[in-house]
């Protein structure tokens, strides 16, 4: 049976969820409003599997989305959309002290069992690292992670939301409002009210702005990132891994001479969005230590957007408590492009009334959503 669905937010999980969800036959609508997008801000690296992390079930999800984009790329190829998004790149993970290579090293052995996708991992000798890194100023041991990739989250939001406009579903760029009716929930924007059979919350970290207003407690805080691209003249700089070196400021050279360098991570700067040029000269003068052709590069370009963060750091995805036709996913954090569009999917599979692929106990939103405030509306 065709539904009518509504998704708020067209980032990486909604558009994800869109995609599918228009593959499975439904009649969608997306209302992305954009402002702040964590999606087109974000540097793109997918190398979750060397973390120290050790939440497991944020692992499963992480391995388990890296895993996803090949499904990705192939259901996009079959419907004919760009999948040049997605650059099997290479990681390549800098390290001062020899130990903590070999310490990351053992760590990638152990998880390809599971995660064939890693591919070789190999530590490089310092002559095989100049020969790869020729202006690298410092010496530093490095672990190259074949598996490795790097996403341009606009385009591969563009591609699935191309398909999802070319099957007849919409996408309209405007604030869209949750209200509750008659015990239902419904979509509003400006005096104009939608009801669909399915909605989907996909607001990154402005969830607690959709879901207050009704009386919810939500767990999800905002953390600014900041970005700057470069130009440098190494115009084939397209085929080199992405760079993360020890700290936050990782450095990736994504084809024509460009480079990010990025990102911050500002809990201080929640939801603000203003480009802090000091800050973002500090990530470039740190980026220039690593490398020296940095030095005469011109900055193009500073990306800034919000991350969603719970308390536990762990994502969600799923039925918003008590209820059976809202679906929801937040707190993505920093590795969102690894695990969003396996989020996407699994809402994707939810509102089709099928089973899930990871088990979704582990993920549920009523770990962070409670209704407290039932006279609201
Ligand atoms: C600087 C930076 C660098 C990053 N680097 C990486 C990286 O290298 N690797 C990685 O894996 N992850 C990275 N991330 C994290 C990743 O980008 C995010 O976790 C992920 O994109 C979150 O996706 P999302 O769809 O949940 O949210 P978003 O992409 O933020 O999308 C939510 C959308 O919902 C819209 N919206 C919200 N409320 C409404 C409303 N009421 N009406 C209409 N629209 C609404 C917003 O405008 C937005 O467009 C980075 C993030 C940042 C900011």
């Amino acid at each position: 049976m065709t539904k009518s669905i509504a998704i708020i937010g067209g980032g990486i999980v909604g558009a994800t969820a869109a995609y599918y969800l228009t593959r499975f036959g439904h009649q969608i609508t997306v209302y992305d409003e954009g402002t702040g997008q964590a999606t087109s801000a974000a540097a793109g690296i997918i190398c979750p599997w060397l973390s120290k992390r050790r939440n497991k079930s944020w692992y499963r999800l992480a391995a388990g989305g890296a895993a996803f984009y090949q499904q990705l790329l192939t259901d996009l190829e079959e419907d004919h959309q760009d999948t040049s998004f997605y650059h099997k790149s290479g990681a390549l993970l800098l390290k001062k002290k020899a130990s903590s290579t070999e310490e990351q090293y053992q760590i990638g052995l152990g998880r390809r069992k599971d995660a064939p996708e890693i591919g070789e991992l190999k530590i490089l000798t310092q002559e095989e690292l100049t020969q790869l890194l020729p202006t690298l100023q410092q010496q530093e041991n490095a672990l190259y992670v074949e598996g490795g990739a790097r996403v341009d989250g606009s385009s591969l939001v563009e591609s699935l939301l191309h398909y999802v406009q070319n099957q007849g579903g919409s996408v309209r760029h405007e604030k869209a409002s949750l209200i509750k009716e008659n015990e239902r929930y419904t979509i509003q924007i400006n005096k104009e009210k939608t009801s669909y059979d399915v909605i989907i919350l996909a607001a990154g970290a402005w969830l607690p702005q959709i879901l207050e207003p009704l009386g919810w407690e939500v767990d999800i805080r905002g953390q600014k990132g900041q970005l700057a691209v470069l130009q440098t003249d190494d115009v084939n700089n397209g085929h080199l891994p992405v760079i993360m070196p020890e700290g936050e400021i990782d450095v990736l050279p994504v084809g024509d001479g460009k480079v990010f360098v990025g990102a911050t991570h500002e809990n201080d700067k929640g939801y603000d969005l203003t480009i802090d040029e000091t800050i973002v000269n500090q990530m470039i003068k740190s980026g220039e230590t690593l490398f020296s052709r940095l030095k005469d590069a011109k900055l193009i370009e500073r990306k800034v957007g919000t991350r969603a963060y719970t308390s536990d750091f762990s994502p969600f995805f799923g039925y918003l408590p008590q209820q059976e036709t809202v679906l929801t996913a937040s707190g993505l954090g920093s590795s969102g492009l690894t695990t969003g569009p396996f989020i996407g999917y699994q809402l994707a599979l939810l509102a089709n009334g099928q089973e899930t692929t990871v088990s979704s106990s582990d993920y549920l939103p009523d770990y962070y959503l409670t209704f407290i405030d039932t006279n609201i509306c």
